[in-house]
């Protein structure tokens, strides 16, 4: 996804007619520091505009990936970087033709804060592969104010309504956050592969991912088989409803699921080996990336070639996608697992997150922030 250009969307006003209000949030300056407390401003609501004070947020592995500038030479970080797309909150603010939302109700944002809206991707409700480029919710040219879009590691956000999500009512509003984006990122693909009942898939990874993708590939109706480098995952992943769990590091286990998967879904945030698992699938099996390691990596060809196998990729989902994920959830009941912590808890939530040691979202606790 290439990044949008800063006038790819139509602002409202021009930046320096814009009216703006001060926000605090954490910031990292560069791709060695750590996060610290950093204000900043954001526009006051336009017409269309919902403005949200932000209750929890979830910490995103791409979070990570941005701050140390890991993914340079695809969408290089521009600093200071204020990370988080997994926003829940209340709306404060509305502007004169929002229709959706009013002040009082609750809100959501993922990964996504506008689009071009007129391109066949845009037009299909699939902005966030719109050919013009989608302003991301953080590290994104902002087409408003200059700059680049600021995240929801801060107390506030202000937001087009046609890019706010509406959060169900009987779930738990920490453990929604994370759906934002872990839930969403393994929902599209799941849906779009049409994965359901008579299925075996697979899911790499008991991360936030990960554990979405267990959680909805079930509710699905699919059989569902965990791989995990993590041994002392597996319990928590037949509780989260894999009806099987391998450890990928033991080879011989990996051998004698040889050619039985139809589809496996991949969330490792680091290198590992694809040939591994596309040995696994099945004649017409895919499987699909939808982690972001930093690193290339290399496919056999014959791996593919022998049994007309699909390697493919995704990128979390569009607006309506989100909203029927999100609708989903709130009739299953699913929610993320969550860790809640204060937002001076990040440092340390990241290094868990390189060590695998996350059960299985961060989620911040946005009352921290004073
Ligand atoms: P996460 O919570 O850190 O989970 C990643 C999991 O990958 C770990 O828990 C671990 O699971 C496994 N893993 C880590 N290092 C590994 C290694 N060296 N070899 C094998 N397995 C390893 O991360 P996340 O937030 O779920 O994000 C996962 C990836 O998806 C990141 O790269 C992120 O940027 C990307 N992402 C992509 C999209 C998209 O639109 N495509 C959206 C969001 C995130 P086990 O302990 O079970 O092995
Ligand atoms: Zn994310
Ligand atoms: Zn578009």
């Amino acid at each position: 996804m290439a990044n949008a250009t800063v006038d790819a969307v139509t602002p409202q006003r021009s930046a320096d007619k814009q009216g703006r209000t001060k926000t605090v949030g954490y910031a990292a300056q560069s791709s060695t520091s750590p996060l610290q407390p950093f204000s900043f401003e954001r526009r006051e609501p336009g017409p269309d505009d919902v403005q949200i004070e932000i209750l929890y947020c979830g910490v995103c592995h791409s979070d990570l990936h941005t701050v140390r500038n890991e993914w340079e030479a695809f969408m290089p970080t521009a600093y200071p970087a204020v990370p988080g797309h997994e926003i829940v909150g209340r709306v404060s603010k509305v502007g004169a033709q929002v229709s959706k939302f009013k002040e009082g109700d609750l809100a959501a944002v993922g990964c996504l804060v506008d689009s071009c809206r007129k391109c066949e991707s845009c037009k299909a409700g699939l902005e966030n592969y719109c050919e013009v480029g989608a302003t991301f919710t953080y590290n994104s040219p902002d087409p408003h104010l200059g700059g680049v879009t600021y995240g929801g590691y801060s107390k506030r956000i202000v937001v087009d309504e046609n890019y706010v999500l509406k959060v169900p009512a009987n779930l738990d509003l920490a453990a929604v956050a994370p759906l934002l984006c872990a839930g969403i990122t393994t929902y599209s693909p799941l849906r779009h592969w049409k994965v359901g009942k008579g299925q075996k898939v697979g899911i790499v990874g008991l991360g936030g991912l990960g554990h979405m993708g267990v959680k909805l590939a079930h509710a699905l109706g699919a059989d569902v088989t965990l791989f995990t480098t993590s041994p002392n995952k597996v319990d928590d992943a037949k509780r989260l409803g894999a009806q099987h769990v391998i450890i990928s590091k033991d080879q011989a286990e990996m051998e004698k699921h040889v050619s039985s998967f139809d589809f496996i879904l991949d969330t490792v945030s680091a290198e590992h080996d694809l040939n591994a698992y596309l040995n696994l699938l099945k004649r017409d099996g895919s499987m699909v990336l939808v982690g972001a390691p930093e690193k290339p990596a290399p496919v056999a060809a014959f791996n593919l070639i022998m049994a007309r196998r699909s390697l493919s990729g995704s990128g979390i989902g569009g607006i309506p996608e989100t909203q029927e994920m999100l609708d989903f959830c709130g009739k299953h009941g699913i929610t993320a697992d969550i860790e809640l912590i204060p937002i001076q808890k990040i440092d340390e939530a990241y290094e868990r997150l390189l060590r695998s040691d996350v059960k299985y979202r961060f989620v911040i606790d946005m009352a921290s922030l004073t």
